[in-house]
This record gives C-alpha cells, structure tokens and sequence, in this order.
C-alpha cells in the first residue's frame, strides 16, 4: 500500500476497534487509490482521504416495540451518514440480526463510492437494525417499523438523507416507513425514500434495478470481449430481490442460471431455474427453497454444499458479504468460470479476490456492478421531484445507459492508470476523484 495511505488506513483501524467488515472495506480502497493521490497532491494537502474514511454523522438508537404477545423487545437502530459532498446522503436501510455500527458502516463507506460512480448527485449513507422480521407478523413488522421511524424521521429529508431498501427492508417495510413518516411530519414528501410503491410514489424498475444492472454491467463486460451471455450458464448466489431480478435479465439475455440458494441451502437446475416458481416461493409465500425441488423433480436441493462447485461461466454472487470465499473462489477458476460480478455488497473475501485474478477470473466489484439499485433510486428522486412518473421502458433505458457509463468510466479509469481490466482500480479510483474533487470545491466542512 502506499506510504501515506497505509498510515491513514493504520489509523482507521486503530479509531474503529473490532469493526472488522469497515477495515475490509476500507483497506480494499485504499490498497487501489494510491495512484490518483499521487497525481493529485492537493487532495492529500487537504485530507481529503482522512476525511472520507470518517462518516459525517452517526446516529444510534434505541427501537422500542411490543409484539402480538404483549411482550417487549429492544432493538438498536442506526444510521451512518458518511459523505454529502456530492448530494443528500443516500443509502438502503438494513433489517438483520447480525447488523452492528460496523456493518453499517461497511455498507455507508461503499455507498460513497458506488453512488458517485453513477454520476448521479446522490452522497452516501446507510442504516438499519438488528431486528430480524424472519417469523414476525405484518403487524409486528409494522409496529417495529413505526418505532424505528419515530426516531428515524428527525434525522432524514428529501434534501438531507434518503433512505431506501436492502435486506429484511422491502415494500411492506417502506410502506410503514413512509406511513409514519408522512403521519409525524404532517407531510408528503416522497422524496424522502426510495423504492416505494407504485401507488404512493414509486417509481418502475426501481424493483428490477439492482438485478438488471448487475446483468447489464455483466453483459458489457463480456462485450468488451467479444462475448455475451448468450448459451452461458450462470450461477447466482442469494434469492431475495438482487437474485431474482438478475436471473429474470439473464434468461433475457440468453444465458441460462442453473443455480440459486438461500440461507437454508442450494437448488441446481441444470435445465435453467423457473423463475415464476422461485418468485411465487419467495416473493409471495415467502417459504424455504428446498420447495423447488419438491416441485421440479430434475432440481437437486442440498443443505450443505457450496453453490460455488457449480460449474459456470458466470458467477454473479447476490447474497451477502462474504459469501465467496477462497475454495469458492478457486472453484470458479478451475471449473472455467470467467467473470464473477457482485450483485450483493462486498460478497467475494480479500484471499477470494486474489484467487480468481490469480486464476484470470474477470472481478467486477459491487461499488460498481450493483450501482443500479441506487441508480434507480436516484431516478425515482427525479421523478418525485418533478411530480412525474415515467414508463417502464423508459425508465429501463436509463437504467442500461447508466449501467453501460459506468462500466465505460471504470474501464478507461484502471487503463489510464496503467491497470488495464482492473475494475476494482477503475471502481475506486474513479469514485474517489468525483467525490474528492467535489470535497475540495467545498471548503473545509
Ligand atoms: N441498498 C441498495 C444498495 O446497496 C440500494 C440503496 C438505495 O437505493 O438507496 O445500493
């Protein structure tokens, strides 16, 4: 790492004790940016990598709620506000029992690069609780979410901090958000939070987003070589939003997604997975996916087997952090597998990152191949706006065009710094310079 960086990184690690997935996520920056400091040595005059590394405002909170037995249950609520330089910040809310400061902040430090590579005037920020809504009933959801938001609601506006979706937050949980939002303020202000409903502000492919995106970043990678998706198999960890809404786009592109699995197991379907089955299964019955296989006799189910084994040509991880470890990725490589793009938020370990370049394995990070989540939120924040509603198909043609800028900028990116086909050089740096030169403008805040 370079000199000056590896002081400021020894710092963070020492000012951030025990908040391991941060260290990762920031030392995996920093490792990358030490070309464009050199070249720009007002940024480092000015402390601008000192200040990015420590979030503008972090919110902890108390989250009261009763459940349908009357008993009572304390969660903690967060929210890490980390970079406004280049608009509101902006970033999904996170409901998951293993969610601490640490991961929020994970989460918040990726969105600041990610939301910059968008060229879209989003800052970065991310929030959450270690409430689990697995097994609660809409009303106990709904009362935990009131809660949440009764706090919540001080901290955020349309002009001040935008939050959205990620795991355990869907549109039940954005409903009640929004109702009690709207309830504490005496106001309808839609752009306040993203992936919203169709009836009450949302805004199409909003849903779709992240899943198209990562494809269509995927697909432009395989362009660029002469290739496409077209007769390739596909493997794609996870089967909540991200997954589903990546396997639909693959099958639409042609390639063919023989895997999913779920925190209970693995489904291999070397025919291709039905996606009407596995949306009916997750989105509406919300069940287990040892189900599909009960239903396809040709799929196999396994409990305890790594989806990574599967040969493919394409790895899109879509699940959670760290997913993708080092056997992973090694059986990636060795089964053929020629591009891993990350649907999910930092799902490939650091060793898993060096196995497959190693190995020749294209890695396309999700700061950069995930962005269309936020790009779309982003969109819907227009919308809001400018009290419009746009078509689905319009509003799916500037998903692709931003997915395919920011593929572009980060190709160029890790060329012009002599790191040709490196898109996690291209991803940070490019997303550090926007939002350095933007700090800069600012002044000392
Ligand atoms: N949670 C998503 C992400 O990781 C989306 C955030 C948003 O739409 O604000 O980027």
């Amino acid at each position: 790492m370079h000199q000056t960086l590896e002081a400021i990184h020894q710092r963070v690690l020492d000012r951030n004790p025990g908040e391991t997935e941060f260290h990762q996520a920031v030392h995996e920056v920093l490792e990358s940016i030490g070309p464009a400091v050199d070249k720009h040595p007002e940024y480092a005059q000015a402390r601008i990598v000192e200040r990015i590394c420590e979030p503008e405002r972090q919110i902890i909170f108390r989250v009261p709620w009763e459940d349908d037995n009357g008993d009572i249950h304390i969660n903690r609520g967060f929210r890490v506000e980390f970079n406004s330089a280049l608009g509101p910040f902006k970033g999904g809310l996170r409901f998951h029992p293993s969610v601490m400061l640490g991961t929020v902040k994970f989460l918040g430090f990726e969105q600041v690069f990610k939301n910059a590579l968008t060229g879209l005037p989003i800052g970065g920020g991310k929030g959450g609780s270690d409430f689990d809504p697995r097994g609660r009933s809409d009303r106990e959801v709904m009362r935990f979410c009131q809660s949440f938001m009764t706090e919540l609601y001080r901290h955020i506006g349309e002009y001040t901090d935008v939050p959205a979706g990620d795991m355990g937050v869907g549109s039940r949980e954005l409903g009640f958000l929004f109702g009690q939002y709207k309830r504490i303020t005496n106001r309808y202000e839609s752009g306040v939070l993203t992936g919203k409903g169709l009836v009450y502000g949302g805004a199409q492919v909003r849903r779709e987003a992240t899943g198209y995106g990562c494809t269509y970043f995927v697909e432009r990678v395989l362009r660029t070589r002469g290739d496409g998706f077209e007769g390739k198999d596909v493997v794609v960890s996870g089967s909540g939003n991200v997954a589903l809404y990546t396997v639909e786009k693959v099958h639409q592109l042609g390639g063919r997604v023989v895997a999913v699995s779920d925190s209970s197991g693995v489904v291999h379907d070397p025919e291709g997975v039905d996606l009407e089955l596995l949306k009916e299964i997750k989105e509406v019955r919300r069940e287990r996916l040892d189900v599909y296989a009960e239903k396809i006799g040709h799929a196999e189910y396994a409990a305890d087997r790594s989806i990574w084994d599967i040969p493919c040509q394409v790895a899109l991880p879509s699940a959670t952090q760290n997913e993708l470890d080092a056997d992973g990725a090694a059986a990636l490589a060795r089964n053929g597998c020629l591009v891993v793009g990350e649907g999910a938020n930092m799902p490939t370990t650091p060793e898993a990152a060096r196995v497959l370049h190693e190995g020749g394995v294209i890695f396309a990070p999700g700061k950069a191949a995930n962005a269309g989540g936020v790009a779309a939120s982003a969109l819907e924040m227009q919308q809001n706006a400018s009290r419009d509603s746009w078509s689905f198909e319009h509003s799916e043609n500037r998903l692709r065009e931003i997915m395919i800028d920011l593929h572009d900028r980060c190709h160029a990116t890790a060329e012009e710094y002599g790191r040709p086909g490196d898109y996690v050089a291209g991803a940070n740096i490019a997303g550090y310079s926007r939002v350095a030169e933007a700090m800069l403008a600012l002044g000392l805040v």
